[in-house]
């Protein structure tokens, strides 16, 4: 098995972990009430689900 020779530096993770961050505009909207709904959930405001 490879093991690692040196410790990752706190640097060295953070320049990997920039990429890892979800983008914050993952929101659809409510055919029903135009609310701002995640996508594959219920409506938080009129509970309509956009099913098949
Ligand atoms: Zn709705």
């Amino acid at each position: 098995m490879g093991v690692p020779k040196r410790k990752t530096s706190k640097a060295r993770r953070g320049q990997r972990r920039s990429h890892l961050a979800l983008p914050s505009a993952c929101l659809g909207r409510c055919p029903k009430c135009n609310q701002a709904v995640r996508p594959h959930h219920v409506c938080g405001n009129c509970g309509h689900y956009r099913g098949p």
